[in-house]
């Protein structure tokens, strides 16, 4: 029996559906799965919904991925069991989508004046129907005009950190995305260590925010050299320990289809069976 409690729909930067997401988790023998899409929870309910109406009947919580900044690093907050209605973390979550948008016109505009073709209402297009804009959404309408070979490549070339169109967006501190989940009655975890690509860092941040959990796997952790035992730390700190396999369903990117990236259920008990 499998899990898998960071997965990305067509609601943020996600090539799925939440219909189609729920088709895949039953294929692969996905039990329990979680929506967490970046800085919008609106794509859970099409999830629950379709799983419901299911035989397999799989079990869906509600999830999301709170971008914030550390220093000038993203760092991700995934959040769990909290009250969709509340409005700080409501009002929070849409502060962070506005400037999603802010930073993606301005990213256009710098990519525009590298004389490439494009425009904001193409990159809009191809968002239709996400609540929550990002770079890939850039780099998929370079990708189908032929401008580049991948969308990997677009970020390589010209979006992904230190890369000359990328601009940097003002967001919340991770300290204060772990207090809104909370204030809301829900739990904070810390998204993928092994992209923060520094363990001082990462150390820094579980000592001075109040995270619950740690996602322990990911597909990060298979590129780290040298690899570190996650599960090690987070047992130390007492942590929840947490996976998934950040599914976008982007070609080029790891992974491309739900059970790719494998979780047993059993590992990440602790958060499908949190009681608050
Ligand atoms: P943004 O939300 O605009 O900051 O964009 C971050 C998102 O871009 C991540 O959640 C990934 O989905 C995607 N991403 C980041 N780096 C890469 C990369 N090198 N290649 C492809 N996609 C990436
Ligand atoms: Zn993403
Ligand atoms: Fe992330
Ligand atoms: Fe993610």
């Amino acid at each position: 029996m499998l899990a898998d409690l960071h997965i990305h729909t067509t609601f943020s930067d996600g090539i799925n559906t939440p219909e189609a997401i729920v088709e895949q988790a039953e294929k692969a023998g996905i039990a329990a799965m979680a929506i967490t899409d970046h800085d919008n929870i609106q794509g859970f309910e099409r999830a629950y919904e379709y799983a419901k109406s299911r035989k397999d009947g799989i079990l869906v919580l509600r999830g999301v991925e709170i971008d914030t900044d550390y220093k000038g690093r993203d760092v991700h907050v995934l959040g769990y069991y909290f009250d969709p209605q509340n409005k700080p973390l409501c009002q929070a979550l849409a502060w962070n989508r506005s400037g999603r948008v802010e930073r993606v016109a301005r990213i256009v505009d710098k990519i525009k004046s590298f004389g490439y073709d494009l425009s904001f209402s193409e990159v809009r297009e191809e968002a239709a129907g996400a609540r929550s804009l990002g770079r890939p959404h850039i780099a998929r309408v370079l990708v189908k005009k032929g401008l580049f070979p991948t969308v990997n490549a677009v970020f390589d070339t010209l979006i992904a950190a230190g890369k000359p169109a990328y601009l940097r967006q003002v967001k919340m501190g991770p300290a204060e995305a772990a207090d809104l989940l909370h204030q809301a009655g829900g739990i904070a975890v810390l998204a993928h260590p092994a992209e923060i690509g520094n363990l001082a860092v990462v150390e820094t941040l579980l000592d001075t925010c109040h995270f619950d959990g740690m996602e322990v796997w990911h597909p990060s952790t298979l590129e780290e050299n040298p690899p570190h035992d996650w599960a090690q730390i987070a047992r130390s700190r007492h942590l929840l320990m947490s996976g998934g396999s950040d599914l976008h369903g982007n070609p080029g990117r790891f992974p491309l289809h739900l059970g790719d990236f494998p979780i047993p259920y059993d590992d990440v008990a602790g958060i499908l069976h949190y009681q608050p």
